[in-house]
């Protein structure tokens, strides 16, 4: 290996003569009579390698040595000493100011050669894992940061020694100390919620037979708090071979068939709490807060095939405000909106908790009655429009304002097989309550 080297000794002749051997070796040689000199022309371009004269009249050769090593970026340059005769005493200290070897005059050029190419080949290779070392580094620092960001916990089990480590990021997740909380995954699943533990541990076990594993489960932090976490797992055969380079470092090649299991817990709580207020909104009617339309027919839909497989009753009503238009044209929007309020607020006061009502879209409702037949539900829709005709919107500098909502009633008949069957016949219903004056429920 070819290397850049800086030589410093007093004597011409000892400089002259290692500059012939190692020019002659390939190496680029920059020679210098004093120590001061060659300080300066270190910084000027880092060499691979100082050959340094310890006995120099001004700064001797520990002198240069100890200055090197107190700057960060020539510190690490090897320095091979040279003395005039072979003593003990420079020797060992040679060892002690930080020279890497030790070569005595007069020189034996083979010994010369072959120590420097050494030296050289051993600082390269230092300094490329060096380089490797930091870019690991960086890149466990940025793997970090990114698990952190992702909120993203990592855990590892060595199935043969039974040793679960836990990244940091876990341990936040978890809401525990890193020191010491968790020595085996039994402690782990003891975080889990007692529901879901069970299910957690047969899902473990199944990683451990190789199945790979995604699961939601809930955990518990230590002040009570649950938690939604999703946890996968994977079984890595850390076997000579299929071993990625980052593990290569910590495998043990006496155990070709040793394995790991790798896992990754993620905290998806907000995830899962904006989700349930989204599919909330999509369920409710922004105005009234009764049901949306989706939700409503959902819900009817659902009833409807229960009592299709179980047997029962069910009833429908639809109601529409008469005359609402006026309403908004002789009071504005905003009375109109209360007038809509107020008639799920009636409705509401009079229903049981079972039943079902869903705004199907601007004045029209709509009611399901389960366990309700016909008789029923006409009797429940007359009381409506009573209640509806007495409630009162109040205005700011009027008397209270009243309002009516016909209404059609309808229930399941033998050959319906879809709840629209119901839905268009309580519209027809409706109808017939508009044109026979309003203010009315018809079946
Ligand atoms: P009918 O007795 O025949 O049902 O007469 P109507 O005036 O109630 O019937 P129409 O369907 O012609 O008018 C319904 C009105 O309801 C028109 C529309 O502006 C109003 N409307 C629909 N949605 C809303 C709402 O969210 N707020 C308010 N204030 N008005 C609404
Ligand atoms: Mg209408
Ligand atoms: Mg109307």
């Amino acid at each position: 290996m070819i290397g850049n080297i800086l030589i410093v000794d007093d004597e011409p002749a000892v400089l002259k003569l290692l500059k012939d051997i190692l020019s002659a070796d390939g190496h680029v040689v920059r020679p210098f009579n004093n120590g001061e000199l060659a300080l300066r022309s270190v910084t000027v371009e880092v060499p691979d390698l100082i050959m340094l004269d310890i006995r120099m009249p001004g700064m001797n050769g520990f002198e240069v040595c100890r200055r090197l090593k107190e700057d960060e970026q020539l510190k690490e340059i090897p320095v091979i000493f040279i003395s005039a005769a072979s003593d003990m005493e420079d020797k060992v200290r040679a060892f002690q100011e930080g020279g890497v070897d030790y070569i005595t005059k007069p020189f034996q050029k083979e010994e010369v050669i072959a120590r420097v190419k050494t030296h050289i080949a051993l600082s390269h290779s230092i300094q490329r894992m060096k380089k490797i070392a930091e870019t690991l580094r960086i890149s466990e620092e940025s793997l970090k940061m990114a698990l952190s960001i992702a909120h993203l916990g990592h855990w590892e089990l060595d199935t043969k020694s039974g040793q679960f480590i836990c990244s940091e990021e876990m341990y936040r997740i978890l809401g525990l100390e890193p020191e010491g909380s968790m020595a085996n995954h039994d402690a782990f699943l003891q975080t889990v919620h007692p529901d879901d533990r069970e299910r957690v541990a047969n899902h473990l076990s199944g990683v451990v037979a190789g199945n790979s594993v995604d699961i939601e489960y809930r955990i518990i932090l230590p002040g009570g708090e649950v938690r939604v976490v999703h946890g996968k797992g994977e079984v890595f055969s850390l076997g000579t071979g299929r071993q990625t380079k980052i593990m290569g470092t910590i495998q043990d090649v006496h155990e070709p068939d040793q394995t790991k299991m790798l896992g990754i817990i993620q905290d998806i709580t907000e995830q899962k709490v904006l989700l349930k207020k989204l599919e909330e909104q999509a369920n409710t009617d922004f105005l009234t807060g009764c049901a949306s339309r989706r939700n409503f027919l959902e819900h009817a839909g659902e009833e409807f095939l229960r009592i299709r497989r179980y047997g029962g009753e069910m009833s429908i009503l639809m109601l529409d405000l008469d005359h609402f238009k006026n309403v908004n044209d002789s009071y504005g929007h905003q009375v109109g909106d209360t007038t809509l309020k107020k008639l799920v607020q009636v409705c509401q006061g009079l229903l049981r908790d079972v039943d079902v009502i869903g705004r199907l879209g601007g004045e029209e409702f709509a009611i399901m009655l389960p366990e309700t037949g016909s008789e029923r539900a006409f009797e429940v829709a007359e009381r409506l429009c009573q209640a509806v005709a007495v409630a009162e919107v109040p205005l700011e500098d009027a008397s209270p304002l009243h309002f009516t909502t016909s209404i059609g009633v309808a229930s399941l008949a033998e050959e319906d097989t879809r709840i629209d069957a119901i839905l268009n016949r309580a519209d027809r219903a409706l109808y017939k309550a508009k044109n026979t004056g309003r203010n009315r429920a018809c079946v």
